[in-house]
């Protein structure tokens, strides 16, 4: 099953694409893909609908974040060995975890906006693993049974903020529009190996990011487990789980994202994201504050 949101930002609708990849609406089935949306008996129940028997969704509607009701955004650092080679940090001996804001998410064709001053804004593509059930001291071998399912994700850093500053990684990942994810949330059932699907990633039209979870140190099912040591995850938490190399620090010289470019990524059966740069604009906030999102 994929499961989407669409609608304006802050009023998204839940929907699943039926199999001809036609968004077919949910309102009256349930109120949100949210955490409670997420538990087993809730996704069987979806998964037991005639998707051709819901009203169409009209094309066009702007994409959500896959999933709303999110805690947690958790992210794995360093997860391919050669994306830790092009950062010149030493291949982790554990996963290095670290969170995002959740206000940072937004819809996969939603505009990244730059922040001001901001010169060293970078890409990450990855695959993002959602809890289903709640997830306290699992072992790896168990801990697939507590994922509802995954979605594409790019998790946006600012790199000046990420790591020319004292303190913690989460100012550099936690701006406005750094946490696009979906287009859709795709079940756990389609996906039998989460370690082999491709991830890719363009900046206007130039391929930077080609890899494969195959590659990943930690691989999700690790990940999961691990995390569950640490802290009891909930449904709905998010997990990014580390980006292949080619990123943009990782260019010789560094390249960043420019206001007018234009970013484009994808992986296996996750869909594709594309997403316009736009420069910060100082009535963006008082917009913001009135319930008005800055547009590609
Ligand atoms: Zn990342």
């Amino acid at each position: 099953m994929r499961l989407l949101r669409y609608g304006p930002r802050g009023q998204e609708q839940p929907a699943l694409l039926d199999k001809n990849g036609r968004m077919r609406a949910l309102a009256g089935v349930l109120p949100d893909i949210n955490p409670a949306a997420l538990a087993p008996a809730e996704l069987a129940r979806l998964a037991a609908l005639v998707p051709e028997s819901l009203p169409l969704v009209p094309d066009g509607v702007r994409l959500g974040s896959c999933v709303g009701g999110v805690g947690n955004i958790i992210c794995i650092g360093l997860n391919y060995s050669d994306h830790a080679a092009e950062a010149g940090l030493k291949v982790p001996s554990q996963p290095i975890v670290f969170s995002k804001h959740t206000a940072a998410l937004a819809g996969p064709d939603d505009p990244i906006v730059l922040g001001p001053g901001a010169e060293k804004t970078d890409w990450e593509v990855e695959l993002a693993v959602v809890i289903g059930s709640p997830c306290w001291h699992v072992a790896a071998h168990e801990a697939l049974d507590f994922v509802a399912g995954y979605c594409l994700f790019n998790d946006v850093s600012e790199r000046a903020w990420q790591m020319e500053m004292e303190g913690q990684w989460i100012k550099g990942k936690s701006y406005y529009s750094f946490a696009p994810a979906g287009p859709w949330l795709v079940t756990r059932d389609e996906v039998p190996d989460p370690q082999a699907l491709d991830l890719w990633l363009e900046v206007n039209d130039r391929r930077m990011q080609t890899g494969s979870t195959r590659t990943m140190i930690f691989g999700v099912a690790e990940i999961v487990a691990y995390l569950s040591r640490f802290m009891a995850l909930q449904p709905g938490d998010l997990i990014a789980t580390g980006t292949p190399p080619g990123v943009g620090m990782g260019h010789k010289p560094p390249q960043f994202l420019r206001a007018g470019d234009s970013v484009r990524l994808g992986g296996s059966g996750l869909g594709e994201q594309r997403q316009r740069v736009l420069a910060f604009e100082p009535d963006m906030a008082q917009s913001w504050r009135r319930g008005e999102f800055p547009r590609a």
